[in-house]
């Protein structure tokens, strides 16, 4: 197991991901969110993506070498409390991932399973999905789907979950895939009302493995915010619960805390570029 080094007293996030030229998703949102949360932020990098507000112009992946070696330099001498994956593209990279990972024992591991971008560009390879469920999941600590992610990991038709209650299906399903705890996130959904003021919420849904010890599904709702400026959210959101998680919370602690982390980023998102962003509310 890593050990925390008494020189060493930040906690410490390993950021698995593509690179984001437009700074809003990927290893950007990830560097920015460790930093804000008072975390010490390491990366490895998978792919460099072109893009901008307007969309994703090219992706360049990087070699499964060049990902693996990353990982090497910084695990074995620098060490991390909690590694979160993003954009992997292939099931290649997936799997030397996950060897190295087991390999020294990382005890927490959150997987942001990345699909597509906002603008609907494909982030992956589809050879990749077996990977991601047969090889990453499997060793999570937590994993974050989206609900178009978790329709393709669970190979269901884009439109089968319509409610909160299908996501607490499609969330225990997923748990079977092996991870500790799924959180579903139903940003894309057109939102439940909440009470007499008929404003609708953003819930998500937060479900255990019988030896996570949470029994129950949990849900985890703030007030929808309508905007189109959601592009890195989902980046955000699981980076957040690493760096939480560094810092010693429980996965359902941390879960609630990067909730109400991403709420206030959305609420406070400032659009750059010629963009207009994207319908699709992903936090
Ligand atoms: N990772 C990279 C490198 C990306 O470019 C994107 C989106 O464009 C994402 C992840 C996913 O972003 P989001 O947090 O908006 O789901």
């Amino acid at each position: 197991r890593q050990q925390r080094l008494r020189s060493d007293p930040h906690p410490r996030v390993l950021t698995i991901a593509g690179s984001d030229s437009g700074g809003g998703a990927g290893i950007q949102a990830d560097l920015k969110t460790c930093q804000e949360l008072g975390v010490f932020g390491m990366t490895a990098l998978t792919a460099v993506t072109a893009q901008n507000s307007l969309g994703v112009q090219a992706i360049f992946p990087l070699s499964v070498e060049a990902v693996e070696t990353q990982l090497i330099s910084v695990l074995d001498d620098m060490g991390a409390d909690v590694v979160k994956t993003g954009m992997l593209l292939e099931s290649a990279i997936i799997r030397i991932v996950a060897k190295t990972l087991e390999d020294r024992g990382i005890a927490q591991l959150v997987v942001d399973p990345v699909l597509y971008a906002k603008d609907g560009s494909a982030l992956f390879r589809r050879e990749a999905i077996e990977s991601l469920k047969s090889e990453l999941l499997p060793i999570a600590s937590i994993v974050t789907p989206n609900i178009p992610e978790a329709c393709e990991l669970l190979e269901l038709p884009a439109d089968t979950i319509r409610t909160t209650a299908d996501m607490i299906d499609a969330a225990r399903s997923l748990l079977l895939l092996g991870p500790q705890y799924v959180l579903l996130k139903g940003g894309h959904l057109p939102g439940e009302s909440s009470g007499s003021s008929g404003s609708s919420d953003a819930i998500d849904v937060l479900v255990g493995s019988p030896a996570s010890g949470l029994h129950e599904h949990l849900l985890l709702r703030s007030p929808r915010i309508i905007t189109r400026h959601t592009h890195g959210t989902g980046c955000t959101l699981a980076s957040a619960i690493a760096a939480f998680l560094a810092q010693g919370h429980t996965v359902p602690a941390a879960a609630g805390k990067a909730k109400r982390f991403v709420t206030a980023a959305i609420a406070e998102a400032v659009p750059h570029g010629r963009g207009i962003g994207s319908l699709w509310h992903a936090a």
